[in-house]
């Protein structure tokens, strides 16, 4: 699908349970805690020459590694929908939310389909194994550029 043929998501509708104002004011774009907590560990690990937020790449992935080509997505559980802890919808404005959540989904796997067309390699990241052990993420970070250098 080209880009210009996506569907545009409406205008959200004022948050009228807990949970979607909750989820609202967590929606930032970067730079949030899990992805935080992420660099941190990749530091102890020794893991430098990152790039953060790079917006010259599709989907602006939240950590380059340019000499080893690996984007790295930190996705938020809800947001992204991960397999775990993505599958509760807010309970009023349901069919908005279904459609965000849908389309969430499709620009991660467009933005994915692009970085590999030019070459990166793409690990997707999310929010509950950071939260779980951001140290096994960093490790598994670590061993994936190993390999690729
Ligand atoms: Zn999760």
């Amino acid at each position: 699908m080209r880009a210009g043929t996506v569907p545009r998501v409406p205008r959200p509708p004022p948050p009228s349970s807990d949970l979607a104002s909750r989820v609202m004011r967590a929606n930032r774009a970067h730079s949030t805690g899990p992805e935080l907590r992420l660099r941190k560990s990749l530091r102890s690990a020794g893991v430098l020459g990152y790039r953060t937020s790079n917006r010259d790449l599709p989907g602006t992935p939240d950590l380059t590694f340019p000499a080893e080509s690996l984007a790295v997505f930190v996705h938020g559980c809800f947001w992204h929908r991960c397999p775990k802890h993505g599958t509760k919808l807010p309970k009023s404005n349901t069919s908005y939310w279904e459609l965000k959540f849908r389309l969430n989904k499709a620009r991660d796997r467009r933005n994915a389909r692009k970085l590999r067309a030019i070459g990166w390699e793409v690990l997707t990241v999310w929010e509950c194994e950071i939260t779980a052990d951001p140290h096994v993420v960093a490790e598994g970070i670590r061993q994936r550029l190993a390999r690729a250098s």
